[in-house]
């Protein structure tokens, strides 16, 4: 195993091998559909057969982005692919387990991420906790390599970096990634559409679902805790799609007072979603997530954990009490 493998070893497994499958994890984000767009069409681009494969597909608010009509739901049977490639995926159990299944063939794992938690499940793993995405890694890789930049991995890179820098905002973004971000547009990326398909192209639900979760907002600890819930109940009354909530924790980690924020979400499975936001790098997130079997970043992590949301509330907003005690 290896855990912290140059751009030439990786480049080597690319050479070595023809079928790869490119995965991410469940719920996928922008980093995640980015990243594997990102790689796959630069595998492709070298005359590579790669099969992008997520465990839930294409979420609508992605649907824009070049290339996604090549990202598979998994099929039944495993795929006859020789590497396995995972990315922006914190846990092999959050690729999915049909998605598992499809790349059970696979002789070689690859595992590409900047996730602190991430154990280095691959043969070969790569993770960069410096990088504030998955896709500025993959952007350095191809750099490195010198593989082609096609236009969708270009805009496929923006998008995930875009995404999980909150429009390179978030203190892990570096001067690297508005280094990149000049070189995409010198490209050709094409900034105001990309940002208007990303930014201004939500569906009039996901405002009455703010409408909702305001009304569910509580603070405390001196206004240092806020958090809001959004129901199986809700979910139904406004026909949601799991992504119309991605993003909307930014509201309430926005109040001034606020140094963690958290958001508890029913799913239709009965287990309960928590997104988890610190404003302070004395409080780390994805180390309190992490005792409910979560993890994430520092300042942004999350747990699947049992329900019901009453008591998972109850259990969560209790540890981040007490690691807020801590300092
Ligand atoms: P989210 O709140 O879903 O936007 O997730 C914030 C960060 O935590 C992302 O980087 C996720 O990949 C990570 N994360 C969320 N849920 C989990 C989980 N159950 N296990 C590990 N990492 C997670
Ligand atoms: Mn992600
Ligand atoms: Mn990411």
């Amino acid at each position: 195993m290896t855990m912290n493998a140059s751009f030439e070893q990786i480049g080597g497994i690319f050479s070595q091998y023809d079928s790869f499958v490119i995965l991410s994890h469940v719920r996928p984000d922008g980093d995640a559909i980015g990243s594997q767009i990102a790689l796959g069409f630069a595998l492709m681009a070298i005359g590579k057969k790669v099969r992008l494969i997520n465990e839930d597909g294409v979420p609508e608010n992605l649907a824009f982005m070049l290339g996604s009509d090549r990202v598979e739901t998994p099929p039944d049977e495993p795929l006859e692919v020789e590497v396995a490639i995972a990315l922006d995926t914190a846990s092999k159990v959050r690729l999915g387990e049909r998605a598992l299944n499809a790349a059970s063939k696979a002789k070689v794992w690859l595992n590409i991420d900047h996730h602190i938690s991430n154990p280095g499940y691959g043969d070969v793993n790569r993770i960069d906790g410096t990088s504030p995405a998955t896709g500025q890694i993959l952007y350095q890789l191809i750099k490195a390599l010198n593989l082609p930049l096609t236009p969708e991995s270009r805009d496929a890179i923006y998008v995930a970096v875009s995404t999980d820098t909150g429009s390179f905002q978030y203190p892990g973004t570096t001067a690297e990634t508005y280094d990149m971000a000049s070189d995409l547009i010198r490209q050709g990326l094409d900034l105001g559409r990309i940002n208007r398909l990303i930014y201004d192209s939500y569906p009039f639900r996901r405002v009455e679902l703010m409408r909702a979760l305001l009304n569910t907002l509580e603070c405390h600890n001196d206004h240092r805790v806020a958090h809001w819930d959004l129901t199986m109940a809700t979910r139904e009354a406004l026909a949601l799609k799991p992504e119309d909530s991605e993003g909307l924790i930014d509201i309430i980690r926005a109040i001034d007072t606020v140094v963690v924020a958290v958001f508890f979400e029913e799913l239709p499975d009965g287990k309960i979603r928590v997104s988890m936001r610190s404003k302070d790098t004395r409080f780390n997130a994805s180390k309190v997530c992490g005792t409910f079997g979560g993890g994430g970043h520092a300042l942004a992590a999350g747990i699947r954990m049992p329900g019901p949301i009453e008591d998972a509330k109850v259990r969560v907003l209790a540890a981040i009490d007490a690691e807020l005690q801590t300092f």
